[in-house]
């Protein structure tokens, strides 16, 4: 067994959603300018690069992610599924039927859209696949165990879809009476370097920040050997 991250490193402009500040990331203090220590000023929005998202997102009562006990960030028996998908196409119900998600309690769709993060971050972030609000749906009420879907892209809504894209935010963390618990998303994942055979525990280590509504955060994998 060995530990990995399923994050991506955050670093100064790194790609984020079209709608938030890129991070800036400046040193403040600096040993070789004659200061006693380095230090740095970290501005960062909280739903840039690797982030949890909450049902706070999207539900003005909703849980926010410093309301989370530590317990319910871990997951047992994840999943990753290998969804291929290109340039602002959608997850949709027929690409997910067909995989056997009995007993998972997070769910991890792999698109292959990861690989424009390096090579056209432009693309990236405006291009992206998105999910559709039925698979969601159909997650929660066919697998109510399943308390965590992450995907390798920048969100699961798309500047393409918006309003598929708020229904689907709303899906995956709305109450109801046929629903397990409500999602947490993971969004903009790094998940190009592993197989699902070889993924055992994960656990989300979001920034310990009260009130909210989501986080950047680390995502740590169990791989077996
Ligand atoms: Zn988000």
């Amino acid at each position: 067994m060995h530990i990995i991250t399923l994050s991506h490193d955050i670093y100064h402009h790194s790609p984020v959603h079209p709608a938030l500040k890129p991070p800036e990331i400046k040193q403040k203090t600096f040993i070789s300018r004659g200061d006693g220590y380095n230090s740095f000023i970290l501005n960062i929005e909280n739903h840039s690069c690797t982030h949890v998202d909450a049902p706070a997102h999207f539900l003005e009562d909703g849980k926010k992610i410093s309301d989370y006990k530590m317990e319910e960030l871990v997951f047992l028996n994840p999943k990753i599924i290998d969804v291929p998908k290109g340039k602002e196409e959608l997850v949709l119900l027929d690409d997910i039927q067909k995989f056997d998600l009995d007993n998972i309690d997070a769910l991890f769709i792999k698109t292959g859209f990861e690989s424009f993060r390096y090579d056209n971050s432009d693309e990236y972030i405006n291009k992206n696949p998105s999910v559709s609000s039925e698979v969601v749906d159909y997650i929660r009420r066919c697998y109510p165990k399943i308390r965590c879907l992450g995907v390798d892209i920048i969100s699961i809504s798309s500047s393409k879809y918006p309003e598929i894209g708020r229904e689907a935010h709303i899906n995956a963390f709305k109450a109801n009476n046929n629903f397990g618990e409500p999602l947490l998303l993971l969004e903009d994942m790094k998940l190009a370097h592993i197989k699902n055979d070889r993924l055992n525990k994960v656990i989300i280590i979001p920034w310990q920040i009260i009130d909210v509504d989501s986080a950047p955060c680390t995502v740590l994998a169990e791989i077996i050997d």
